[in-house]
């Protein structure tokens, strides 16, 4: 393929992609040497972001939820700066991406002070996060399906597009660092994008040499015009625990042209090599490497991880554990992210639970440090400072709320069981329930619909009442019905709830 034809399929592409046409400047990607880096920018990433920000100036008085704001970033947002990622890898500096963030931050927090961190928003929802997608991120995994494919050697013709300047083979500056030595790799602002995404990263994937690396590649690549290259994997056998080379009459049978000089190169190689030692387990980037697709989503998630590990223990998982007095252990807490999450497809429950979780609600403690003169006390006894677990649970008043949800919710499930905290303001029950799975469903429906109204009241002194409390579960009831309904018509179906003992106790009521 030639260079124009390479460039007008990535313009092709992007058309059918995105219906938005990127820009035809993009065509003197084929003398990329010349073509300025900040053109690039402007007549394509500057132009997508610019109608970006009018859709979302357009949405900004929409009344969606925090959850819908979310979704809505993902799936309008997402699709256009990914096909931009994807073809045009040259995003390299931070403050690009951190003026797109703060855009999105304004149009998901409505202008106001963010309530929740940037890193628990972009957390995967699996993990107790929200799912939104972190775009630097997305352009790194991007750029990376651009080294797959230096790691692998395959496309020939869009790699030698790429190489065409350069006097070693791709793996001298993936793998051995040669960018230093030879510096025009970085003047191509494509390559010098891509290689530094990739040096970012590649620390978290191998501290030995990778199986995949071909040592003769690295060298010659100009020189022999080869399409297949040995890598590591294909020249080296492991004995006695160690690596040693095949002989050469064993490599010539899938690589018949190789000379003895070449072979004697190899063995250079593999000397200086073998004292960091080769990386013989499969990594997440060995399977990577081996897909056929591109992995975008993979990679991301991988990156995702990597990124957020150091923020593990969020502050408000330590939180709740010294307002409850126990720890609550990661499998405890995955369990409410992983399968009680799934009890729903109602997003306003599911933005109760997120909410809760992490500690949403402004209480008095917090508004008395932000604004000098502001009383700190609760708002429902006027006797104590408002601090989170007051106001949700130690507060006499707020207790008299919870003592008759707790009674009513013992009479709805037919069953005696403790009053624990953690069971009404997190959803997280114990064996000490004695709850079947449709038990625990109900329940959680019930204290959701405790927490909803207890909300709706937070800044007032008023206590919600019984009857208020019932009709959010009929709300409830009436969309986890439909739900199922939509789920069977569609040919989905799921496990019906049992409301049986609800209704008996309305009946008795
Ligand atoms: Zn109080």
């Amino acid at each position: 393929m030639t260079n124009t034809g390479f460039n007008s399929l990535i313009i092709s592409y992007n058309e059918n992609m995105t219906g938005i046409s990127i820009s035809k400047k993009i065509k003197y990607l084929g003398i990329w040497l010349t073509a300025k880096n900040a053109q690039l920018l402007e007549n394509n990433y500057k132009l997508m972001w610019r109608e970006i920000k009018q859709d979302l100036q357009k949405w900004q008085n929409l009344n969606i939820s925090l959850l819908g704001r979310t979704a809505t970033i993902k799936m309008n947002i997402l699709p256009k700066m990914l096909s931009l990622f994807q073809n045009l890898p040259i995003i390299r500096s931070m403050k690009t991406i951190a003026e797109w963030n703060k855009d999105l931050s304004k149009f998901i927090w409505n202008g106001k002070k963010p309530r929740i961190r940037y890193a628990t928003m972009t957390e995967k929802k699996d993990r107790g996060g929200f799912g939104l997608p972190n775009l630097k991120l997305y352009a790194d995994a991007c750029a990376l399906t651009w080294i797959k494919d230096w790691c692998n050697l395959k496309k020939e013709n869009i790699l030698n597009i790429e190489c065409f300047d350069l006097r070693r083979g791709w793996h001298a500056y993936i793998w051995y660092d040669k960018k230093r030595i030879e510096k025009f790799f970085g003047n191509h602002f494509i390559r010098s994008s891509l290689i530094k995404v990739w040096e970012k990263y590649k620390k978290y994937m191998y501290d030995k040499t990778p199986l995949w690396i071909s040592p003769l590649e690295e060298n010659n690549r100009k020189l022999l015009g080869w399409s297949q290259w040995p890598t590591y994997k294909d020249i080296l056998i492991k004995k006695n625990n160690e690596f040693q080379i095949r002989s050469i009459e064993e490599i010539k049978r899938s690589y018949r042209n190789l000379t003895w000089l070449q072979y004697a190169q190899i063995k250079e190689k593999f000397v200086i090599d073998n004292k960091v030692g080769f990386c013989s387990n499969e990594k997440f980037w060995d399977k990577i490497l081996q897909s056929d697709k591109k992995e975008i989503t993979k990679i991301y998630d991988k990156l995702l991880e990597w990124t957020n590990a150091a923020e593990e223990v969020k502050g408000c998982m330590v939180k709740w554990a010294q307002n409850i007095g126990h720890t609550i252990t990661i499998a405890e807490w995955e369990t409410l992210w992983k399968k009680k999450i799934k009890y729903t497809y109602a997003w306003d429950l599911k933005e109760n639970w997120l909410k809760s979780f992490h500690r949403w609600y402004i209480t008095p403690q917090k508004l008395g440090k932000m604004y000098k003169g502001t009383k700190n006390s609760c708002w429902k006894c006027k006797d104590h400072i408002g601090s989170y677990y007051h106001a949700w649970w130690t507060c006499q008043e707020a207790g008299k709320f919870w003592k008759m949800i707790h009674t009513e919710s013992q009479k709805i499930l037919g069953k005696k069981f403790p009053m624990k905290p953690e069971y009404y303001l997190l959803n997280l029950t114990d064996s000490e329930t004695q709850f079947n799975i449709n038990d625990d469903k109900l329940f959680t429906y019930i204290n959701t619909a405790a927490r909803i109204i207890f909300a709706k009241h937070w800044k007032s002194q008023l206590i919600p009442g019984k009857e208020e409390w019932l009709e959010k579960i009929e709300d409830i009831r009436d969309m986890d019905e439909l739900t199922f309904l939509l789920k069977t018509y569609r040919g989905q179906p799921i496990k019906r709830t049992d409301w049986d003992q609800y209704k008996k106790y309305m009946d008795m009521k």
